[in-house]
């Protein structure tokens, strides 16, 4: 067996002992994160820090917009406002915003932010640039407590709900990262580098559905970030009860990860399917366009090599989603360390595109990106815990 390159306790100390954050209670000294909070609850926040009620709306249209639409990141910015006003608010507010550990730009432009957010936890969120739009892929809780058994999240246990302004939190680094705010004075710029938002990074936003929806809400308020709800998409591994939840309280597109076309072998990979079969998932989806009024939804599958990518596959696929509005995304597989499964061969996946295309799906084979840095789909999980893995397989390695 042969001995790690460098002593255990050296690696353990490196990788493990991470600076730790303090709870967020304590940051600032008790100030209140106006970062996440909703329309309603800003106002009531500011009324206790002392505006009046009259001045209260007026208010909270400068600060709102000061927060969400330029970008703010310091009270004494904002010159509309009295510097007694300000001072006010410095004392009772702080604008705090998920911290970045690193940030990895893959070869072919991907952007994986590692952030750490209040208890030391680690999310990531990927930003994917392309030719007319930038796609930014957020995360919506710490690990998943579900295990479909090809997602690399889905190893990693829950460890909890990411809070509104975590979740708005990952759009708002991603402006500064990409210097995306606009500046008081200069000319309006409609190019958006965030153009889309996908809540596709780790866990199930619909176990998360609260937070997750106030924090939608917030991204597309049309005095703020003001991201139309055409350009969000929710993805859910098919959580029934929240379906129709997600249509009228959020409006935004739909994403299902499908990926199998019998009970049985949706099953083994997305086993909430035990809980709401095919049967109860497409039922709640014929009902999903007319409710958020939005056109189409799309259907993600994984090809799995010799598992779900055969013809008959494919063939049931088009039967079972007849009738509902859809696209259909191929993903081919991303292999992420000690996975069960194997990426489908380009033939296949081109033989099984095309039944569908056929069938008068768009049915786009989705180019994975960021490979190079585990920044596909499916392959988040925080680096700390990457680490403990590794440092575990170490020990075990060298007898410890
Ligand atoms: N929990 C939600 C959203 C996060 S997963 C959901 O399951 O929909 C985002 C998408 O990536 C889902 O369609 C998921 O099935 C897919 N995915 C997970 N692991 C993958 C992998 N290793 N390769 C390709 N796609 C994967
Ligand atoms: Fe969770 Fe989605 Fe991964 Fe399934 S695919 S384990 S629901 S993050």
């Amino acid at each position: 067996m042969t001995a790690p390159a460098l002593p255990l306790a050296a690696i353990t100390q490196d990788v493990l002992t991470l600076p730790r954050r303090l709870p967020e209670s304590v940051l600032g000294g008790g100030k209140r994160n106006l970062i996440g909070m909703t329309r309603e609850q800003m106002q009531t926040a500011l009324v206790e820090a002392g505006t009046p009620l009259k001045q209260s709306k007026m208010r909270l249209g400068q600060v709102w917009q000061w927060v969400y639409h330029w970008g703010a990141r310091d009270f004494a910015a904002m010159t509309n406002l009295a510097k007694d006003y300000r001072a006010l608010l410095a004392t009772h507010f702080v604008i705090d915003l998920p911290e970045i550990v690193t940030k990895q730009v893959s070869a072919d432009g991907t952007r994986k932010y590692l952030l750490r957010i209040a208890g030391g936890h680690e999310v990531e969120t990927v930003y994917i640039p392309e030719e007319n739009r930038g796609t930014l892929c957020i995360s919506s809780q710490v690990g998943c407590t579900l295990t479909c058994s090809f997602c690399h999240t889905g190893t990693q246990k829950l460890v909890r709900n990411l809070t509104v302004g975590e979740i708005v939190g990952q759009v708002m680094l991603a402006r500064d990262d990409l210097d995306e705010w606009p500046k008081p004075g200069e000319p309006k710029d409609e190019t958006r580098l965030v153009s889309n938002v996908v809540l596709m990074g780790m866990g199930e936003p619909l176990y998360n559905f609260d937070n997750v929806r106030d924090a939608m809400l917030i991204v597309m308020d049309h005095e703020g970030i003001s991201l139309s709800r055409r350009r969000i998409t929710l993805s859910t591994s098919g959580v029934v009860p929240e379906i129709a939840r997600a249509a009228t309280e959020i409006g935004c597109q739909l994403a299902i990860s499908f990926h199998g076309t019998t009970d049985a072998i949706r099953d083994t990979l997305v086993p909430i399917n035990k809980r709401w079969n095919i049967k109860a998932l497409l039922d709640t989806l014929r009902d999903y366009p007319r409710l958020s009024n939005s056109e189409r939804i799309t259907f993600e599958y994984v090809m799995l090599k010799g598992v779900n990518d055969s013809e008959a596959d494919a063939k049931r696929l088009v039967k079972l989603i007849a009738g509902i509005p859809a696209k259909i995304n191929l993903i081919p597989f991303n292999e992420w360390p000690g996975a069960p499964y194997e990426r489908s061969d380009p033939e296949r996946i081109r033989a099984f595109a095309h039944i569908v295309h056929n069938a008068g799906y768009a049915s786009p084979v989705r180019t994975p990106r960021g490979e190079d840095i585990m920044a596909a789909c499916g392959q988040l999980k925080s680096a700390t815990e990457r680490a403990r893995k590794s440092a575990k397989l170490i020990a075990a390695e060298a007898g410890l």
